[in-house]
């Protein structure tokens, strides 16, 4: 779903009456709807690229803290957020993906481009993968013991995950994917799997990680089938182990396969009922470098910015100073993990709904 961006400045011309400013040019004032309907003070300013807007005064709980468009719409209406959602929809729309990426390859023929964003696109997992839970061979045996004991993830976690051992005794054409660990990934429709090397060293010959060729880790996340049903904020992580420790928690937890978002990716969080996006990326992408322009911002910021553009919910940047998540994680896992077994809680809950899906 994209805004266009004259629609929402038609929008706020008749109906908050917004002016131009002559300088600047995509920045509109109004007089704030929510605080200054009389006096004319002419404080509510809209950005009309990033599609944000800011009260000046902010007299009033409603315009203390900015807005964007959903939140804007909800507030201006006086309606639930999902009722803002389809009006934005129905009044603001822009192009959708499809055509936005028909437009930038003229050229190709249109076949392929439906596959991409249209069709639904599936990579089976190896059938002559064991699964690693009764695994045969020694290989896969060995598999299992290093997501137990190197990964610490408890074995229950494992059994939800499923994931499945790939063989040296395998068909040529997998000759590239042996002796891995391979992880689904299932995203509203659209099913791939990340190869994992237990390898310690990532090499040019031999990564870490290897998935299906083409598009399709960039249309899914990890565990993304998982949360259809919760509303609770979704924390966004760069890698599959990282996703998984906070999972572990209880937590809405998804990987997004390093430090981007694709427009397709913002789809599918945008038909989640989560209403906040939490960047939890390692130290690394969070700490502040100056660009060439001089600003000072970072790789979990960037994520951010596109967020906010496209994302109808609330977006943040969790900053992590010492661990990378994954050891964070891990230090409170132990605990967690025992409450976890003698309450009986949301993890449970979630395999649960895992199981309903199937
Ligand atoms: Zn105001």
């Amino acid at each position: 779903m994209y805004i266009e961006s004259k629609a929402f400045i038609d929008w706020i011309v008749k109906e908050l009456k917004a002016k131009k400013l002559p300088n600047k040019d995509d920045e509109y004032i109004c007089n704030c709807p929510f605080c200054d309907a009389k006096e004319n003070h002419w404080d509510y300013t809209i950005n009309t690229k990033k599609m944000i807007m800011n009260c000046w005064r902010g007299f009033d709980p409603r315009c203390e803290s900015g807005h964007t468009i959903p939140t804007l719409i909800t507030l201006y209406y006086d309606i639930p957020f999902k009722q803002a959602i389809d009006f934005i929809k129905k009044n603001f729309r822009g192009e959708d993906s499809l055509q936005r990426v028909k437009k930038r390859l003229k050229n190709i023929d249109e076949r392929r481009i439906l596959e991409i964003t249209e069709e639904k696109v599936v990579w089976s997992m190896p059938y002559e993968s064991e699964s690693i839970l009764d695994a045969q061979s020694k290989k896969a045996q060995k598999a299992l013991r290093w997501l137990l004991d190197v990964r610490k993830i408890p074995l229950e976690v494992v059994e939800a995950l499923e994931p499945r051992y790939l063989g040296s005794d395998t068909h040529k054409k997998w000759e590239r994917y042996r002796n891995r660990i391979f992880f689904p990934v299932s995203s509203n429709g659209n099913k791939a799997w990340l190869a994992y090397s237990t390898r310690k060293k990532s090499t040019k010959k031999n990564p870490k990680t290897m998935n299906p060729p083409g598009h399709i880790l960039a249309c899914t996340f990890y565990l993304y089938d998982w949360y259809v049903t919760s509303d609770e904020p979704i924390l966004l992580h760069e890698g599959l182990f990282d996703a998984v420790r906070f999972f572990m928690f209880g937590f809405n937890s998804l990987a997004g396969w390093g430090t981007t978002v694709s427009s397709e990716q913002i789809e599918l969080l945008n038909a989640l009922p989560a209403k906040e996006v939490v960047v939890c990326y390692d130290p690394d992408a969070t700490k502040l470098k100056q660009d060439k322009k001089g600003k000072w911002t970072c790789r979990a910021y960037k994520v951010a910015e596109n967020l906010r553009n496209y994302y109808f919910g609330d977006v943040s940047v969790m900053k992590l100073t010492r661990d990378d998540p994954d050891r964070t994680a891990f230090k409170e896992a132990k605990t967690a993990y025992e409450n976890r077994m003698r309450f009986g809680d949301r993890f449970w809950r979630l395999r649960r709904l895992k199981e309903n899906l199937r």
